[in-house]
């Protein structure tokens, strides 16, 4: 029965009618790659390199960088790889960067807004990782907490230079999607990212205007509530203008309900934690794509999240 269902993790997340969903994982480092592909994970679809800053006492340094960027590539056998340029702020804080206080720090410096005040902390990331792609990795880059197009172009114009001096190839420039005004702007964001992963932990924060770690409201910081499926809606509509693919990376892709509804919606890849790779793509394997965009068309109707909750009972 073990040998069955390892290989079942290992099939495709393909619809019976023949649609293929791409399953990444959300991990950190290397040493985490073997574990994410034992479960069925093909690549990985967001690496967070806070990580990296946050459980030391200084920043690593590019050729620390570059090691690790490149194990990691090395790890997944050239699998996909999307590397999330530092995103601090907000609940991600870094004692020894001394940033100033802020008194709404999710509304403030994160992502990349601090990214484009702080040459000193992006460039050196991006030199470690067109380096990385110079010396055979396939990765690509992605942007934290975009608003608005400038943001892109701005990061676009260093990445260019960076990647001139390093004399890489090119790497896909990708954004997230986490903020309401860049999902209402998708189609003029789209003009400029080569790809959007949609992270709905912060895009439920920001819709709902829910503080995503106050614990008296976690019941309804639902990530499945119609506004923020409209959100999705209208991200994969912009990108889609534009021949760009949008995946998901929020928590919501590892519910299997949940990446059933985003499937339905047109999302074209999901990242998760390691283990709920196997429960979703089982749950893909075992739906029908036309059936998953009437489920979606329903839960766009709803009026409340608890109602999309409830077309779960209905499903076949
Ligand atoms: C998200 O906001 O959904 C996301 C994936 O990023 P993080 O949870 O790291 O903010
Ligand atoms: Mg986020």
């Amino acid at each position: 029965a073990r040998a069955r269902e390892a290989e079942a993790r290992a099939l495709p997340a393909r619809t019976r009618d023949g649609h293929t969903v791409s399953i990444g994982a959300n991990i950190n480092l290397p040493d985490q790659a073997a574990f994410a592909l034992s479960q069925g994970a093909e690549g990985v679809g967001l690496m967070r390199t806070e990580f990296l800053f946050l459980e030391r006492g200084e920043s690593p340094s590019e050729d620390e960088q570059f090691d690790i960027y490149r194990a990691m590539a090395v790890a997944l056998g050239n699998r996909p790889l999307i590397v999330r340029a530092l995103d601090i702020g907000g609940d991600k804080q870094v004692a020894h960067l001394n940033l100033p206080h802020e008194e709404n720090p999710f509304l403030g410096v994160r992502g990349a807004r601090l990214l484009l005040r702080r040459p000193d902390l992006l460039e050196p990331q991006l030199r470690a990782l067109y380096r990385a792609a110079r010396a055979g990795a396939s990765l690509s880059i992605m942007f934290p907490m975009i608003t608005t197009a400038a943001e892109i172009v701005a990061l676009r114009t260093v990445s260019e230079r960076i990647r001139a001096e390093v004399e890489a190839p090119a790497v896909p420039l990708g954004i997230m999607i986490e903020v309401p005004a860049a999902a209402l702007q998708a189609e003029s964001l789209a003009r400029h990212a080569d790809f959007f992963s949609i992270g709905t932990n912060d895009l439920t924060q920001y819709t709902l205007a829910i503080d995503r770690q106050n614990p008296q409201l976690a019941a309804q910081a639902d990530s499945l509530h119609p506004a923020v499926l409209r959100l999705i809606q209208a991200t994969v509509a912009g990108a889609a203008k534009h021949d760009r693919w949008v995946g998901v990376c929020g928590g919501i892709a590892g519910d299997p309900f949940g990446a059933a509804l985003l499937t339905g919606l047109g999302v074209q890849e999901l990242s998760m934690t390691p283990r709920e790779v196997p429960a979703v793509k089982a749950r893909l394997r075992d739906s029908e794509l036309t059936a998953l965009h009437a489920l979606a068309a329903q839960a766009l109707a709803c009026e409340a999240a608890e109602d999309v909750r409830a077309l779960e009972g209905g499903m076949a």
